[in-house]
């Protein structure tokens, strides 16, 4: 780590204004990095020589005191975005030289502020994970690791490059996804913030579709101010999106001042699961008292339908995402596998071009919408996502925020969950919910378990109030003070 990739995107965005340093230099400093760190598989793209290019364009600007909000900032981009003439695979085998002609509006909008592209950063395929394990590009290594061991840890998933990346210091910040927790959990297990806004608060055009009524695009950055940053310029109303709400995007960075005087907090009864570990349920009891201290009041609240979340969401989101996937024939994009006649090379295609992983949630989800099992799984899953937004409706007429644990757990191990699915699926227990009512959530970085591993808290929000939600996340982690550090062991 050098003392330019240090700064936090708020000090490089603030010196890049000053021009105490140029974007040339930091963006070089980037590079750097990012070439030292292979053995975290971070990174599945380079785009050195365009980051320079953007750097320069950026400098000619800063230099006439010129340029946007993110000028010369260099980030990382998950590669579920699609970026013009830029390869974007989803990580999946099938998408093979995929170069988009067309930029994703949240990318198009970072370009517009100023913001440099680095490259595109690893993660699941199409987004399905909890580990970054199913990438067609191989697993990312987490830079944390376990006091006194060596073993290789996930970075948490789908969005597991952008973690690692941000966690690393190979980018001021990157872009991710969340459809059930894949913002907010890479980032509790890798000691950064992740935030996942409401449904509608950033447009999905572009973005390479997983669960279309679930996904969101979000930050996941050093801190909460730089998380508040980037999702001002991600957001926005999007005429290319139909689910992309038309309101003002808030100065969210402004908000971060507002404190929590006053502000109610509500702790749903129903996420202190069964078997959930002592440090994780002591680490939430602190957020509490961290709250109250600074001047909120805290009060149980009922989610009673929570245990039905994950059962809903994986329905929901296979049945989604094999309709969104059938579009990958061999004919459109990528991979292309010939056969005797046009059905034999679909279905040679798609054999080989996508992973175990997405051909289970693919079989899932047709099973879920055929015409036997429609009424008793997919409709029935409906309702339930309806009854679960209604709890948050309810809760939220008591309280103005909820605090919950991001994961039950902290990062584990690679290899350590990958033949059993369930227990990787058990990682969404507390982000789904989330997904499922459309809110937006946060994930800050809180304490350290026992091994030695950052563990994150989860702040749930009312619709469209981004702002309290990061007022209460700057409580935390004024609060926690977390100031660990993975040692750079793969820069050896
Ligand atoms: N881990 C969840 C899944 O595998 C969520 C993924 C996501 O949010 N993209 O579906």
């Amino acid at each position: 780590m050098t003392d330019l990739t240090s700064l936090t995107l708020a000090e490089a965005r603030d010196a890049l204004k000053k021009k105490e340093i140029t974007s040339v230099e930091l963006t070089g400093a980037y590079l750097k990095e990012m070439e030292a760190a292979g053995a975290l598989n971070a990174y599945v793209t380079v785009t050195a020589e365009k980051a320079m290019e953007m750097a320069k364009a950026s400098d000619a600007k800063l230099q006439k005191g010129q340029g946007g909000p993110l000028e010369g900032v260099p980030l990382g981009i998950k590669d579920l975005f699609c970026t013009k003439d830029v390869l974007t695979t989803a990580c999946s085998h099938i998408l093979d030289g995929f170069v988009p002609p067309y930029e994703s509006t949240v990318t198009a909008n970072l370009w517009r502020d100023g913001a440099v592209m680095l490259g595109k950063l690893n993660n699941d395929e199409f987004a399905m994970g909890s580990s970054n394990e199913t990438s067609h590009y191989g697993a990312v290594v987490n830079p944390w690791r376990r006091k006194g061991s060596d073993a290789k840890l996930v970075p948490g998933g789908s969005s597991g490059g952008s973690s690692a990346a941000v966690a690393a210091r190979l980018c001021a910040a990157a872009t991710a996804t969340d459809t059930g927790g894949s913002i907010r959990q890479p980032a509790a297990l890798t000691g950064t913030v992740g935030l996942k806004p409401t449904y509608g608060r950033c447009s999905r055009w572009g973005i390479v579709a997983f669960a279309s009524s679930l996904d969101q695009a979000g930050p996941i950055a050093r801190d909460v101010r730089d998380a508040a940053i980037m999702l001002r310029s991600m957001a926005g109303h999007d005429e290319k999106d139909t689910t992309s709400v038309d309101r003002v995007v808030p100065d969210y960075e402004a908000a971060l001042a507002g404190g929590v005087k006053g502000l109610s907090v509500g702790i749903p009864k129903e996420y202190r699961v069964e078997g959930m570990p002592k440090e994780i349920d002591d680490l939430w009891t602190r957020g509490i008292e961290w709250l109250k201290a600074a001047g909120a009041t805290v009060k149980e609240v009922s989610l009673p339908h929570t245990k039905y979340a994950l059962p809903t969401y994986y329905i929901v989101a296979p049945a989604e995402c094999s309709s969104n996937l059938a579009r990958y024939d061999g004919v459109r994009y990528g991979l292309r596998v010939e056969g005797r006649d046009v059905t034999e090379m679909y279905e040679n295609t798609r054999a080989a071009g996508f992973g175990a992983e997405v051909k289970r949630r693919i079989l899932m989800g047709t099973y879920v919408l055929s015409a036997g099992y429609y009424d008793a799984y997919y409709l029935k899953a409906q309702k339930l996502r309806t009854l679960i937004a209604r709890d948050f409706a309810e809760a939220f007429s008591e309280v103005d925020v909820l605090l919950t644990p991001t994961a039950p757990s902290a990062a584990f191990a690679i290899g350590e969950k990958t033949d059993d699915p369930l227990s990787m699926y058990l990682n969404d227990v507390f982000t789904v919910t989330v997904n499922l009512a459309g809110l937006p959530g946060i994930s800050v970085p809180a304490g350290l378990s026992g091994d030695g591993l950052p563990l994150g808290l989860q702040l749930i929000g009312r619709t469209f109030d981004e702002e309290t939600l990061l007022r209460a996340a700057q409580a935390i982690e004024d609060a926690a003070d977390f100031n660990a550090a993975p040692n750079a062991w793969w820069r050896a």
